[in-house]
């Protein structure tokens, strides 16, 4: 028996009549078998106990209805007797009293069996336990509220018309399920749609949906340009675009009235279920449709303005079990979609599921490659150009897998960084920096001046715990700070560029060296460059690529780099060094540092740590440039004796 929520005027009035009438009843059972004798104390005047409750039953807001059962002669119920009625109770039913009083409950009320009360009020007096709950009885369109007690061979019923409560209590279940401004469903009436669809198609073969997920490409472009009033008036015509077209879309199931549900899941995001649709045709047909009439422009604002739909679509399988597991490959679809050119739709496949199902064991592994610290450091050797010595490592990270070999970190960064795992990997690949330099010194007195640069992240910028680290690990190992280069690339610095400044000035107190990596790439302002207290710039490789040394227009660019970084005091390291070549024109222009696979590729700390025992590690020079002037410095240098392993 279910408890609608509390309506506490009309309990409390129901409460009080029904406890009136009780005391009554059990009052008159007492005085009758109280014997007058035993007496002994002159009492008060007894109170009029059926005036009181005559009193009560007339003033009840609430109908209360007494009744006696009917039995047959096996002592089955088969009706009930009206024994009594208050003028509530009278004016719900529509009857005087007098047509009430000893009537048949079934003949004056036939709805009482047509809505299954009359075996709620058989189940009361045969078990005795009382009954309350919210009934709507079609009859007469009406919800009460109806509470019954047994009464002796009966039950004392009592009820309220509670239509007002109930409508109150839809609108509000309306609010909480549409959305506002479109007045579709919202996320959570999709959802929960969503659900019971799910429920009946995998109890169901025969039974088939899918779902579409609709983003509206120019949106945000027409919300910023025309102003939030016109993106609402957009978002209204979309809903009511979508709803009229729905209205056409056939379903498989014949002859059935279609309940294809639209939604709005916030933003410009659209969804609907398509109803009885089961084949990618009849999904890809509903689609068509749709992008037909959004390709469509609308007129707001005085302005015609169009906004077509990029559309992703799944059909339900058997392996769906919950709502958020559509949605989201709907959401891929959609995805694919957007990047597929836009104003298209994508249907939901195995590669796509594959893919996902592949980045969700990515992501269980790198948790679980994080809690174990399961990572390796390699080490890139930077080259000093005027010496050919070995001037430090870049630590670059390396995630040994199991069964996928060794995992690059452009294939695992992003990942770490959108599941929050950056700061941990980030404190683990500075730590052991520090410690493998500490180590390496310990063994080889000779590399004291070498450096060990490690990568910091976009996230790790913002990590407030970042200094903590870097002092800690500086402490720990006993590095001198000025050997430890943290390297930032120039996109991410300058895309915050106070909050940077800020925190590449802690670092800086700190004495570490900073690198500006992928120079050239992020688009610095000079005036930036000046704020920020760099020791390094790192050319990055695109400058260096093949083409570069016949290339004027790149050797000018790093030339221009180098005289620029000089002029701030700062040293330059060209990244991505692949050929002799590239090796020579940059020795031609006075870079300071080398790195790149022409001089070694980044090696596991074993054999990093051999490089110490190697008296002049850059590889044999081609002859030098004849055209620079630089010609003559560059044959002065010590003629390299050793290649770096590969
Ligand atoms: P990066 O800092 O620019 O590192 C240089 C990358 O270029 C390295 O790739 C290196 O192996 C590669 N490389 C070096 N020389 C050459 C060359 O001559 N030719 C070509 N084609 N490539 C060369 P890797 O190790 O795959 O690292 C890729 C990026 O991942 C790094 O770019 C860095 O941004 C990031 N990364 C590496 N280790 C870490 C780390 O510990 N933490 C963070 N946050 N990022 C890291
Ligand atoms: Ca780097
Ligand atoms: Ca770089």
């Amino acid at each position: 028996m279910d408890l609608a929520p509390l309506n506490i005027p009309y309990l409390w009035v129901v409460g009080l009549s029904m406890a009136a009438a009780l005391m009554f009843l059990a009052a008159g059972r007492a005085l009758s078998r109280r014997k007058p004798r035993i007496l002994t104390v002159p009492s008060k005047p007894a109170p009029d106990a059926h005036s009181l409750l005559d009193g009560l039953l007339a003033s009840a807001l609430g109908g209360v209805i007494v009744l006696r059962a009917v039995r047959d002669p096996s002592r089955e119920i088969i009706d009930f007797e009206i024994r009594m009625t208050n003028p509530a109770a009278e004016q719900l039913v529509g009857r005087c009293g007098q047509h009430m009083m000893g009537a048949s409950l079934l003949s004056l009320l036939p709805c009482v069996r047509a809505s299954g009360l009359f075996e709620d009020a058989l189940t009361v007096v045969t078990s005795g336990l009382p009954f309350r709950a919210d009934r709507y009885i079609r009859q007469t369109e009406t919800w009460y509220q109806i509470a019954a007690v047994r009464h002796g061979d009966g039950l004392v019923v009592t009820f309220a018309d509670i239509n007002h409560r109930k409508s109150t209590e839809e609108q509000l279940r309306h609010a909480a399920e549409h959305d506002a401004l479109t007045a579709l469903p919202n996320r959570k009436h999709f959802t929960e749609h969503l659900e019971q669809a799910i429920h009946r198609a995998r109890r169901s073969p025969a039974y088939r949906f899918a779902v579409l997920f609709l983003d509206f490409d120019r949106f945000k472009i027409i919300n910023d340009s025309l102003g939030h009033e016109a993106g609402d008036q957009l978002l209204i015509n979309i809903a009511q675009r979508l709803t009229t077209n729905l209205r056409s879309v056939d379903t498989a199931s014949h002859g059935r009235t279609a309940g294809h549900l639209p939604a709005r899941l916030g933003g410009d995001e659209f969804v609907v279920l398509l109803d009885g649709i089961g084949s990618e045709d009849a999904a890809a047909a509903a689609a068509r449709r749709l992008l037909d009439a959004f390709a469509k422009p609308h007129r707001i604002a005085g302005h015609e303005v169009v906004s077509t739909a990029s559309i992703g679509i799944v059909l339900f399988d058997p392996r769906y079990t919950q709502a958020d597991e559509m949605l989201r490959d709907a959401d891929t679809a959609m995805y694919q979609a957007k990047s597929d050119g836009k104003a298209r739709f994508v249907i939901f496949d195995e590669a796509m599921h594959q893919a996902i199902v592949d980045r969700l064991a990515l992501e269980r592994e790198l948790r679980q490659a994080v809690a174990d610290c399961a990572f390796e450091l390699y080490y890139e050797p930077i080259v000093a150009l005027d010496d050919g010595k070995l001037a430090g490592f870049e630590a670059l990270i390396r995630w040994p897998h199991p069964t996928r070999g060794l995992i690059m970190p452009d294939q695992f960064i992003t990942l770490a960084e959108e599941l929050g795992l950056i700061p941990d990997i980030g404190r683990w690949v500075i730590q052991t920096a520090a410690r493998q330099w500490r180590a390496w010194r310990n063994a080889h007195p000779n590399m004291q001046h070498c450096t060990i640069g490690v990568n910091l992240s976009r996230h790790q910028l913002f990590d407030p715990t970042l200094l903590d680290t870097v002092r800690d690990a500086i402490a720990e190992s006993e590095l001198p700070p000025g050997a430890l280069r943290i390297e930032v690339t120039e996109s991410v610095v300058m895309t915050d560029m106070d909050h940077m400044s800020r925190v590449l000035t802690d670092l800086k107190s700190l004495g570490v060296q900073l690198a500006m990596d992928d120079f050239g790439t992020g688009h610095s302002s000079l005036h930036c460059l000046h704020r920020l207290p760099l020791d390094v710039l790192k050319i990055d490789r695109s400058f260096i690529s093949r083409e570069s040394p016949r290339n004027k227009h790149y050797s000018a660019i790093v030339h221009a780099i180098m005289a620029l970084a000089h002029n701030l005091h700062m040293q330059v390291v060209a990244e991505g060094v692949e050929t002799a070549d590239q090796l020579s024109m940059l020795q031609a222009l006075t870079c300071n540092f080398a790195q790149g696979y022409h001089l070694s590729r980044p090696l596991p700390p074993d054999q990093a740590e051999r490089l110490f025992q190697t008296t002049c590690p850059l590889p044999a020079p081609p002859a030098p440039p004849a055209s620079t002037g630089r010609a003559s410095s560059y044959t002065a240098r010590p003629k390299p004796s050793a290649i770096l392993p590969s």
